[in-house]
């Protein structure tokens, strides 16, 4: 990837969009943890992400789509595979009566706002979760009971052949921080089915969830949200405490003194840190518990190697 063909190439064919290359992921991902990534690709248009893709696919490449970086860990040896951010030209929100209309490149916090000032009601519970329109769907992203998926009614999608087609939201399957559509796939744009609501109690409502999360959430440290999916029954946040792991460090990855579940980084933490505190926790939590804890975040580039 380092030797820039691929890069030539989506120039030679027309690709309009910005490129940037060895950008730190620390820099990059809301844990500001991560090397360099070889190449951030920044189309402006579907037509870019028509070049972009069958493009990879005929070099055999992976990609990978980047929303706010809000859910993941990059490794401190970096990410090889072409970064793909949909940003301008996909942020466009717009409603047509109680249907709202969503770029996957708008933030969450950007299409609450639109809503609110459209007395549009559904989206509230999810203030707070500082990703994007397609990492939230991807992610299925939810709080206070309120998923994400509940309220797609449906979505436009890019296949891994360039080919764009419109998805019944009853045709994808939403579970707990994931969905059925193909991981290749690219969301484009998400149509959202709301309620008529007062913009002034929906904006309440959204300032009153923000303020038990900020309590409760250490929202102003570097994080991924929450680390481990929470197991049936009891959220993971709680094992950890009880296994007496809050506080706990590796190097400067910290497990949250307020919410257990959060790794923060209270410096210049390694991705190799947070993973030893992983690993810690699970073992732990498995030893004490007898409860196996399952990854929300996502981890991705190089793996660490043994030092
Ligand atoms: C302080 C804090 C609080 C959080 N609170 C919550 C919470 O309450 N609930 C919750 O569910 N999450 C929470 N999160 C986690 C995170 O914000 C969500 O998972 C969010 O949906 C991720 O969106 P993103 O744009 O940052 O995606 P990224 O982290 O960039 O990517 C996540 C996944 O989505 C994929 N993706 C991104 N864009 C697209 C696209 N257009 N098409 C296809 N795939 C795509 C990526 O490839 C990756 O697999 C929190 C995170 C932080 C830092």
């Amino acid at each position: 990837m380092k030797d820039g063909t691929l890069e030539r190439r989506i120039r030679k064919e027309g690709f309009t969009g910005e490129l940037r290359r060895g950008a730190p992921m620390s820099e990059i991902t809301s844990l500001r943890i991560g090397g360099s990534a070889d190449l951030i690709l920044y189309p402006r248009a579907v037509e870019d992400l028509q070049i972009v893709i069958p493009l990879c696919r005929a070099q055999g490449m992976g990609y990978l789509l980047l929303g706010n970086g809000t859910n993941l860990l990059a490794s401190d040896r970096g990410v090889r595979e072409p970064l793909i951010h949909l940003s301008d030209g996909f942020g466009e929100i717009r409603r047509k009566g109680t249907t709202v209309m969503a770029g996957a490149g708008a933030g969450l916090p950007q299409l609450l706002r639109f809503c609110a000032a459209n007395d549009l009601s559904g989206l509230e519970a999810l203030a707070g979760i500082p990703g994007t329109v397609g990492g939230g769907i991807r992610m299925n992203a939810g709080s206070w009971g309120v998923e994400i998926g509940n309220l797609v009614s449906s979505l436009l999608v890019m296949d891994r052949a360039g080919g764009i087609r419109w998805v019944k939201g009853e045709e994808i399957e939403f579970g707990y921080r994931g969905t059925t559509l193909p991981p290749d796939e690219i969301i484009l744009q998400g149509e959202f089915s709301l309620q008529k609501g007062d913009g002034l109690e929906i904006t309440k409502r959204m300032e009153e969830f923000l303020r038990k999360k900020k309590e409760t959430q250490p929202l102003f440290q570097p994080s991924a949200g929450s680390i481990f999916k929470n197991p049936p029954g009891i959220p993971a946040g709680k094992l950890i405490e009880e296994v007496g792991l809050k506080g706990m460090r590796r190097g400067d990855a910290m497990v949250s003194p307020l919410h257990a579940n959060f790794i923060v980084n209270v410096g210049t933490a390694r991705s190799r840190d947070v993973l030893g505190l992983i690993e810690c926790i699970r073992e732990r939590v498995y030893h004490e518990k007898g409860t196996r804890l399952e990854l929300e975040v996502q981890i991705i580039g190089e793996p660490e190697v043994a030092e």
